[in-house]
């Protein structure tokens, strides 16, 4: 049989032929992007990676080390030959805003050979109700696996916020509590593994679109939230086992100012999340709050650091951009001040160099250098507005 064309005819036999060679090529390149065997990163070289970029935080960095690790070893593994199916431990990192949690989110995703992607709990609701279902979650995994399903079955999502889907009150109240437990109740299918349909544009938008079925078994699932108030719990916690006599030294060695370290899965429920969900959750880890000379040491070392971004800003304008050190601790003692984490840090810089920014560029007989001094800083500083915020 002949199939004409405009130009040209394709007998039968070809046409088989081409069908042949393309079905094999897809799938060696399937084979390709899924990593049939994926090459394992060790947790040190991961933490080395993790170190370039994000300050202090060790005991979270190893945390996220060794679980991605183990993920990639879990994903390796050949479940019928092994007796020992090794699952999945999904976690969940407990710190103050502005401390690196989605950073460190964000950094290994760059690292990684599994498709990750990063959606916020805020946005989510029960069922049925204005918001998105929980299954958008694994349609932003799908987009980001370029709707390849097999290598979206073996990613990780980060899911941030999750301190603002806790229970709204104790008490079981005659309103549903669409955006918070019943959220809670819905991911709890999806943590634990099972297969879900998820509509591939997301939203309710277009309902006559196909769903996917995407099997949730091998995804790894992280978790992130800043739990405001959740110290207060922890010091009731603390405090009410050292009522009575004490029966060892180590209660009365708390660092108060670090509450978060001692988190357990009791304090989040306590906070709110459902037992069910914090069993599907079995690590907790915490980042500590940054103290001055970290804030310091996130301003000039990591590997896109402030004052590295600004020296490049510079650069294309052919100026040597410094620092003089006094202006660095006072950027970081404002951004202290402001109780803003890593974050205020930005708006303080921006607030300083703003000027410089924006007459340099147009400035004739260019000098090569600039040299920003404290007296500088301190006169730019005072005319922002920045200054009329608040101190917490
Ligand atoms: P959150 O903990 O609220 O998710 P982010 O991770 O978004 O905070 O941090 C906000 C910004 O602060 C980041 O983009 C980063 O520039 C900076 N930052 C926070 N913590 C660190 C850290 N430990 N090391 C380096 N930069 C940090």
């Amino acid at each position: 049989m002949l199939i004409a064309g405009l130009d040209a005819h394709i007998c039968d036999k070809c046409v088989a032929q081409a069908n042949q060679i393309l079905a094999e090529e897809l799938s060696v390149r399937k084979t390709k992007s899924t990593g049939s065997s994926l090459t394992l990163m060790k947790p040190l070289e991961i933490k080395k990676h993790l170190d370039q970029y994000v300050i202090g935080q060790d005991e979270a960095k190893k945390v996220l080390s060794v679980a991605v690790y183990n993920h990639y070893k879990r994903l390796n593994q050949k479940v019928e030959k092994d007796e020992i199916e090794i699952e999945k431990s999904n976690i969940i990192m407990v710190a103050e805003t502005g401390t690196g949690k989605t950073l460190l989110a964000k950094t290994i995703a760059k690292i990684l050979h599994v498709p990750f992607c990063i959606c916020d709990a805020t946005v989510l609701t029960e069922a049925g109700y204005v918001g998105e279902d929980v299954e958008s979650i694994l349609t932003r995994l799908l987009q980001a696996a370029d709707y390849d399903v097999a290598s979206a079955e073996r990613g990780i999502v980060y899911i941030d916020e999750v301190d603002k889907i806790a229970r709204k009150s104790d008490n079981p109240s005659i309103t549903r509590d669409v955006s918070g437990e019943g959220v809670q109740q819905a991911l709890l299918k999806i943590l634990e593994g099972t297969i879900v349909n998820v509509p591939p544009q997301g939203g309710r938008k277009h309902p006559d679109q196909k769903m996917i079925a995407v099997n949730t078994n091998n995804i790894l699932f992280i978790c992130g939230g800043a739990f405001d108030g959740i110290d207060r719990k922890i010091a009731n916690r603390l405090k009410t086992q050292t009522v009575g006599y004490r029966i060892n030294d180590d209660d009365a060695n708390i660092d108060l100012k670090n509450l978060y370290k001692y988190i357990t899965p009791q304090d989040l429920r306590s906070f709110g999340l459902i037992p069910e969900l914090i069993g599907r959750l079995p690590v907790v880890t915490h980042l500590n709050p940054l103290d001055r000379d970290a804030l310091i040491s996130i301003l000039t070392e990591p590997k896109n650091s402030l004052v590295k971004q600004y020296q490049k800003l510079f650069e294309y304008e052919d100026i040597k951009l410094d620092f003089d050190k006094e202006v660095l601790e006072f950027i970081v003692d404002k951004a202290m001040e402001f109780k803003l984490g890593a974050r205020g840090l930005r708006s303080i810089c921006e607030a300083i160099m703003i000027d410089a920014m924006f007459e340099v560029p147009s400035q004739k007989g260019k000098n090569k250098e600039l040299f920003i001094t404290l007296s500088y800083a301190l006169e730019k500083f005072a005319k922002s507005d920045i200054k009329k915020l608040k101190v917490a």
